[in-house]
């Protein structure tokens, strides 16, 4: 019995999460279910030496941050014209990077910084003044072909099926929410969200947002959370914290009385032989 409940639950996990992929829990730094130490140093390590990234920054003179390191193994010229930069790498690879998109000014000259193993930074410097479209442009040079498919097919693998396959959701964030509160409102709460990510930005959008913490605190809903918009902030979750106040957090009815000490809503029956003060 205890099993078959167990069972049930996990399905309904799933079904949630497929609903609602925001209530797929997820560790609020990595934003990954399922973290491997192993996995992540190994990709780690290959970056190294399967790409480096060459990333371009467009800045005005006054604005060119201090550099930390310059040293880095790739070469750059800058062509006669002075709208065109041309990258080379250790294995003579190169990559030309045509600035004139972006500015209509000339370089006036090059700084360029090691900002991660394999990623360098590339200061274009432009006379003060000169208007510049806020980008910046990224070339990856591979330097191994094989390690680099490799290492974006362990990626994919690591990022999408791995996450599902690893940790078959068995509970989600709404667990988070008393039992009463998710009664009453727990799906309600959801499909706002939902609605109003869908209406923003369809299924990309939606994939974005993150819960980051559900808790009652002072005898109300507190919902924290990432990626969310200015209707979830200040309409969805504010109306939702209300309603929490009048709510029972045991059973979902409405709320008459508020525990002493802990402070939390409840029915006249849920009360039980709890201190309390009558609801406002
Ligand atoms: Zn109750």
């Amino acid at each position: 019995m205890k099993m078959l409940k167990k069972i049930i639950n996990i399905f309904n996990s799933i079904i949630l999460c497929l609903r609602f992929p925001f209530l797929y829990t997820r560790n609020r730094f990595t934003g990954l279910h399922y973290n491997n130490w192993e996995i992540n140093k190994f990709l780690t390590n290959s970056r190294k030496s399967a790409y480096t990234n060459v990333r371009v920054h467009i800045v005005n003179e006054s604005k060119l941050p201090e550099i930390k390191s310059a040293y880095c193994n790739s070469d750059i010229i800058i062509v006669p014209n002075k709208k065109i930069l041309i990258v080379l790498n250790n294995k003579h690879k190169t990559v030309r990077i045509d600035i004139s998109k972006y500015c209509n000014g000339e370089i006036s000259y090059i700084r360029k910084e090691l900002s991660k193993e394999n990623e360098i930074k590339v200061y274009a410097v432009v006379k003060d003044g000169i208007e510049i479209a806020p980008h910046f442009i990224t070339e990856t040079f591979i330097t191994d072909k094989i390690m680099y498919f490799i290492l974006k097919a362990m990626e994919w693998f690591y990022h999408h099926p791995l996450q599902w396959l690893h940790c078959i959701p068995t509970y989600t964030e709404l667990d988070a929410l008393d039992k009463g509160w998710r009664k009453a409102f727990g799906i309600k709460i959801c499909k706002d969200i939902k609605r109003s990510l869908l209406k923003e930005g369809g299924r990309k959008r939606l994939k974005e947002y993150r819960i980051m913490q559900i808790k009652e605190k002072y005898g109300f809903l507190h919902w924290y959370d990432a990626g969310g918009n200015i209707e979830i902030m200040r309409e969805i979750i504010p109306k939702y914290e209300e309603e929490s106040l009048n709510t029972c957090i045991c059973c979902g009815k409405l709320a008459t009385k508020i525990s002493k000490g802990w402070i939390s809503p409840y029915c006249d029956k849920c009360i039980g032989n709890r201190e309390y003060t009558e609801h406002k």
